[in-house]
């Protein structure tokens, strides 16, 4: 049974004098509970859009959103405190408020639990820190702790579902592995479902069941981890891996693949991967296609 389920989503921004960017241009995708989901690509792939419609804060062109069996309708986040869904951004620096002590901070999720038996200090006891951290502000803070901090106030809500967009990408190497054990450890042992956003494959692969590879708007590919990580089946997800030095697993995706990033915009006719690929057929440049679990022609399912 899903938990999260994303079908053929289409999210399209729109400002005044600009081209129509379809940023998410038919994307599906599932989270069950207590599953750890990996999304990766390169950034402006659509993926943190992605993150923000399924909260509903963005609005759905086309396509669906069902969370727990209830459509997700862009209601903002009274919607989002209600349907259990809690994100975890980027930048913890932002996403704290600077003048109150964070122990209130957390208090103000757990009041939207109705938790009257767990406390802050609990809460940042779970997450590593030490229970009088709860008396100071986030400026008292390394970048790791506050990312830990933001990490206890969403769960102090009781998400079913943590979304992490991009979580680890403000942190330095050595907090990067442990943040992103920490959400999954806390995620799965309360039964949550994890969305894990990141461009960081590597680190990607040690917490995910499974990986769903995005490119301009489109999941390409989806399978669990150890069989994308060992048999990458779409060509964009090979490039990818062989973009990260292999010995110990560790780095990063390239800025950019051979070949231009294409305006997404305007985006390539047929798979819109075909400009880049290096294994492009006749019906690649006309066709998209539209099938999973892997969107390329040399996959197509029988
Ligand atoms: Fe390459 Fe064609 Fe597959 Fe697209 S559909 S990834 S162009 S082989
Ligand atoms: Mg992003």
């Amino acid at each position: 049974m899903s938990l999260l389920t994303v079908d053929d989503l289409v999210v399209e921004h729109r400002s005044p004098g600009r081209p129509v960017v379809r940023a998410v241009a038919g994307a599906s995708l599932d989270v069950r509970p207590g599953e750890v989901v990996g999304l990766v690509g390169e950034s402006g792939c659509g993926k943190s859009t992605l993150a923000r419609a399924v909260c509903g804060l963005n609005p759905i062109t086309e396509g669906s959103i069902a969370f727990d069996g209830q459509p997700v309708t862009p209601l903002g986040l009274r919607r989002r405190k209600l349907t259990g869904i809690q994100m975890v951004f980027q930048d913890p620096y932002a996403s704290l408020n600077p003048r109150r002590r964070v122990g209130d901070q957390i208090a103000d999720g757990l009041r939207t639990a109705g938790d009257t038996t767990t406390t802050p200090a609990d809460l940042l006891e779970r997450v590593g820190l030490p229970r009088d951290f709860a008396g100071r502000h986030p400026h008292e803070f390394s970048g790791g702790q506050r990312q830990r901090i933001a990490i206890a106030r969403a769960l102090a809500a009781r998400p079913r579902l943590l979304i992490g967009d991009e979580p680890i990408s403000a942190l330095d190497a050595s907090a990067q592995s442990q943040v992103a054990r920490l959400m999954r450890d806390l995620a799965v042992d309360s039964g949550a479902g994890l969305l894990f956003i990141s461009h960081d494959l590597s680190v990607v692969r040690l917490i995910a069941d499974r990986i769903a590879v995005m490119y301009l708007g489109k999941i390409v590919e989806v399978g669990g981890t150890a069989e994308v990580w060992a048999e990458p089946r779409h060509p964009y997800t090979k490039a990818l891996l062989q973009a990260i030095p292999k010995p110990d697993g560790l780095g990063v995706l390239p800025a950019e693949l051979p070949g231009d990033v294409p305006d997404p915009a305007n985006p390539p006719e047929g798979c819109r991967f075909h400009p880049r690929c290096p294994l492009v057929m006749d019906v690649c440049r006309v066709k998209e296609p539209e099938f999973g679990p892997v969107a390329c022609w040399l996959h197509e399912p029988k």
